[in-house]
């Protein structure tokens, strides 16, 4: 809360002196029709105002690159071989930073993409439940987003943007002020004659299309804000020791680093949405309400079409009682429960998470590293997948290079927008 009003006082103290110097120049004497349409049509250009003259030309010489790293534990940086990567955290900044909650995709990409939190932004959740109409939704329309998007503002600035995902989702979701937006998931014709056929979205295949949408990006258009946002399939599926994953982040860091041996003035920014945790134990909190006779509603926060990532099973939840007297009792059955870590009113949550009040449930509860609240036959399973949502994955990496910013800059993975000064 304090940080957003403190850059927005940054944001109107900058409008403030480029507008005074508008005016001041923006003084022609009595002048012809003709003169007038001249002078309105220098200022259109910018040539009258130093402040846009000055963002134009940063705009043009900047290359701005950040990296959506989906589901990058901190751990998979640690365990895997990574050079170039390694290289980069040496000669700029590397730091481990808070994601933020409830730590699943969309809320993360869209607080990056917003520079601000759900509070904000709107987007709380992969999925939706209006209490009102009772209606669900997958959070993917860029009608949930309150807030513009940093290529909406960079375009503004007269930087060219593109945003190229893997997830169709994101695409959906985030799109608002792209020059260029495909996701890997579902890329146009041109982009398969390009870049190669599309890939599944099953396989490490379909960031290393991603890479190349990206690298093909760099080299053949004007864009100089680009967002690359990766699928965490291969996260979901091995652990970082695991072959797989090494081969698959091996990679992706040689893409990265010739990205970078190319571009060497590039601005590259690189962190995750979100971390990732082996869960053993399932808990469906709906059967655990109708065996003490709650009206309540849990209603998953990871839920998404990538049912075979994550089966929908996450480490989070939002309650929606039907009885608000229950609250309490609610919240205190909840507490009691093994394999709860938290449980938190909509008020906390809303204060602590920095939530939208209206998008979340009376209670939002989260699990133990080792527990993932989903639908299932039983009230307790065991289970062996890998997933996020809760706090144990909302702690990620945050990689800057080729920027002057200080580690003391970053405390979240969303002050890479907030620090970007477009
Ligand atoms: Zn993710």
């Amino acid at each position: 809360m304090n940080e957003d009003h403190h850059v927005n006082q940054i944001e109107k103290t900058e409008k403030r002196l480029c507008s005074n110097k508008k005016s001041n120049q923006m003084k022609p004497p009595r002048a012809s029709r003709r003169q007038l349409l001249k002078v309105a049509a220098s200022a259109a250009a910018g040539i009258m105002f130093p402040c846009l003259n000055l963002r134009a030309q940063q705009a043009k010489e900047r290359l701005i690159v950040i990296l959506s790293m989906d589901g990058l534990d901190p751990r998979y940086l640690e365990k895997s071989d990574v050079p170039n990567l390694r290289r980069l955290m040496k000669e700029g900044i590397f730091l481990t930073v808070k994601g933020v909650m409830p730590s699943v995709t969309n809320v993360n990409n869209a607080s990056i993409v917003t520079a601000s939190f759900p509070q904000s932004h709107g987007i709380t959740s992969n999925y939706y439940y209006d209490p009102k109409t009772g209606n669900e939704y997958y959070m993917e329309s860029s009608d949930f987003v309150l807030k513009p998007t940093l290529f909406e503002k960079a375009q503004k600035k007269g930087y060219r943007t593109a945003f190229l995902t893997a997830k169709e989702k994101l695409l959906r979701l985030l799109n608002k002020g792209t020059d260029i937006g495909i996701s890997a998931q579902n890329p146009p014709a041109e982009w398969i004659a390009r870049i190669g056929k599309k890939e599944s979205m099953y396989s490490a295949e379909v960031n290393y299309w991603l890479f190349r949408a990206f690298h093909w990006t760099l080299r053949n258009s004007d864009s100089n804000l680009i967002y690359v946002a990766t699928t965490d399939y291969m996260m979901h599926t091995y652990a970082p020791e695991d072959e797989p994953s090494q081969i698959h982040l091996h990679t992706l860091d040689e893409m990265i680093g010739r990205a970078v041996n190319e571009y060497p003035h590039m601005e590259l920014y690189m962190t995750a949405d979100h971390g990732m945790n082996a869960k053993t134990e399932a808990i469906d909190l709906n059967k655990v309400f109708k065996t003490a006779n709650m009206d309540a509603l849990a209603v998953p926060i990871i839920k998404d079409r990538h049912v075979v990532h994550h089966k929908n099973m996450g480490g989070a939840s939002y309650i929606y009682l039907k009885r608000k007297e229950q609250l309490d009792e609610t919240l205190s059955l909840l507490k009691a429960l093994k394999g709860v870590d938290k449980a938190y009113t909509k008020e906390e949550a809303v204060k602590q998470f920095h939530l939208h009040q209206e998008r979340i449930g009376d209670i939002f509860v989260l699990g133990d590293i080792h527990v993932a609240f989903g639908f299932l036959k039983e009230e307790r399973e065991e289970i062996s997948i890998r997933s996020h949502g809760s706090l144990f994955e909302a702690e990620v990496p945050l990689l800057a290079y080729g920027t002057k910013h200080k580690i003391s800059d970053f405390k979240y993975n969303l002050d890479i927008g907030r620090r970007l000064e477009l």
